[in-house]
């Protein structure tokens, strides 16, 4: 069900309008959790310092979930963390996006066969968005991945259902 279900009557050219300035606003200000796991971390910071600046997509840290539209898990997620990651996720408001930063947190990285802290993919706890590959990967590679999120809210619709 769409969060604007019902709150229009009319066709759907002025659903689209909506949508399209909804949409516009949504991903060009994706505020993100402010938290690292590990190495992966280190270039999740560098992408938001000033060589890279993140804050030119509209993407800001935040210190709490609930204030939190894109969660970056960046890094190794052993099984400790797991629940605390399933926890912050689960106190982030609908609707919300996880971006999976790097091997570790995409498959269990180099501790996918014998690391037995490890969970191999952060995948089985949450739902991912979208996958940036690496170890670790390059800010270049975190920020295509923001825009590969910044594509898929592109074509979400908050009002579709109740055209449908
Ligand atoms: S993917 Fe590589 S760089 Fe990233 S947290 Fe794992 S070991 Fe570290």
């Amino acid at each position: 069900m769409g969060l604007l279900d019902q709150r229009f009557e009319n066709g759907n050219v002025f659903v689209t309008s909506v949508d399209t300035l909804l949409n516009w606003a949504r991903l060009s200000s994706l505020w993100g959790m402010q938290f690292g796991l590990a190495c992966c971390a280190i270039e999740m910071m560098a992408t938001g310092a000033s060589h890279y600046d993140f804050d030119r997509f509209g993407t800001f840290f935040r210190g709490s979930p609930r204030q939190s539209d894109v969660m970056i898990v960046a890094g190794t997620v052993t099984l400790k963390m797991a629940s605390r990651i399933k926890t912050l996720y689960d106190q982030m408001s609908e609707p919300r996006y996880v971006i999976s930063m790097g091997s570790c947190s995409n498959c269990g990285g180099p501790y996918w066969e014998h690391g037995y802290h490890v969970l191999k993919g952060v995948d089985r706890i949450i739902p991912v968005d979208v996958y940036v590959p690496g170890c670790p990967p390059r800010p270049e590679a975190l920020m295509e991945g923001l825009m590969k999120l910044q594509e898929k809210i592109r074509g979400e619709s908050l009002v579709k259902e109740k055209t449908a």
